[in-house]
C-alpha cells in the first residue's frame, strides 16, 4: 500500500490532542485521497517531528488521532534564499525546487530590473508548504515580506554570508568561497531575468558581507541560477553530507 498521505498543519501535535481539518485538508483527504475512519495519515507543523495518526471522519468533518510519532524534529542548516520574483510560472518552479533543496528562508526584493511587482506571500506560503509536504521535510520555509533590495541588504546580519550570484565581472567559484566561508547560516541571492543594475552591483559590492560568486561562464536564468547556487551550498558546507532525518 502506499504511504499515507502528509500533511502540514499549524496544531500541536500530541497524543493528547486530536487534530482538527479546516474544510480544504477535510475535502483533500475524504474526497481527493477517499479516505475513511481508521485510515492513517502522516502530520507534521514544523516543530513536532512527523506523526501517524489515524482519521475519524463525521459527516462533513474529519479529525486525526495521533498513534505515535515517527520522525524527531530535525533542524536543517539554515540558508535564505533572496530573490527578485519572476513571471508566474517561473516563480511558481523556483519556489518548489528551493523547498526541496532546503532553503529554510524565502525572501522576495524588488530590484530595479524586477518584472513583477506583486507578489503574493499567501500564495507562495501554500506553495512551499505543498512542497515541504511532498519533499518529506519536517519544516516548511518561511516566506519574508517582500521588500526592496536596500532593505534587505541594510537589516542582513552582518556576520552572515550572503553568496551573490553575479554573472558579470569577477568573481570567485562558489566552491572557493565556501571552502573560505565554511558552515553556518548563509544566504543566495539571485537577480531578475534582467540582473542587477549597475548601481546595485556597486552597493552590493561595497558590503564586506556579500560574496560575489560565479556559476561558471554560461549565463543562466534566474530560477536556474537558484537551483544552482543552492544545491552547491547544500553540498558543500550544508545537509547532504549525512541524511540524519530520513527513516
Ligand atoms: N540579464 C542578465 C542576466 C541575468 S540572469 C544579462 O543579460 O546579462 C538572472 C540572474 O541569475 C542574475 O542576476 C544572477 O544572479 C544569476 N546568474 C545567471 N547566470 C549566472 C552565472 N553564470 N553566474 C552567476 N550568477 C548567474
Amino acid at each position: 500500500m502506499a504511504e499515507a498521505p502528509r500533511l502540514f498543519v499549524e496544531d500541536e501535535l500530541a497524543l493528547s490532542d486530536p487534530v482538527i481539518f479546516d474544510p480544504a485538508q477535510t475535502n483533500y483527504l475524504t474526497r481527493v485521497m477517499r479516505l475513511r475512519t481508521g485510515d492513517g495519515v502522516r502530520l507534521f507543523n514544523g516543530r513536532d517531528g512527523e506523526w501517524h495518526a489515524q482519521l475519524e471522519v463525521d459527516g462533513r468533518r474529519a479529525r486525526a488521532v495521533l498513534r505515535r510519532q515517527t520522525r524527531a524534529q530535525y533542524v536543517p542548516p539554515q540558508l535564505s534564499l533572496v530573490f527578485a520574483p519572476l513571471k508566474k510560472t517561473r516563480t511558481d518552479f523556483l519556489i518548489e525546487k528551493a523547498t526541496e533543496l532546503g532553503a529554510t528562508e524565502l525572501a522576495p526584493i524588488m530590484t530595479a530590473f524586477t518584472q513583477t511587482q506583486r507578489v503574493k506571500e499567501e500564495r507562495l506560503r501554500a506553495l512551499v508548504i505543498e512542497a515541504a509536504e511532498q519533499t518529506e521535510r519536517l519544516d516548511v520555509p518561511d516566506i519574508a515580506p517582500v521588500q526592496s533590495l536596500s532593505n534587505l541588504l541594510a537589516g542582513w546580519p552582518e556576520a552572515r554570508p550572503l553568496f551573490y550570484c553575479d554573472e558579470r565581472g569577477a568573481a570567485r567559484t562558489m566552491a572557493d568561497e565556501l571552502v573560505a566561508v565554511g558552515p553556518g547560516p548563509a544566504g543566495v541571492l539571485v537577480g531578475p531575468e534582467g540582473g542587477f543594475s549597475e548601481t546595485e552591483r556597486q552597493q552590493l559590492r561595497a558590503l564586506p558581507f556579500v560574496r560575489p560568486v560565479t556559476l561558471g561562464p554560461r549565463i543562466l536564468r534566474a530560477e536556474t541560477a537558484a537551483v544552482a547556487a543552492l544545491s552547491l551550498w547544500q553540498s558543500g558546507v550544508g545537509d547532504w553530507h549525512d541524511i540524519p532525518y530520513l527513516p
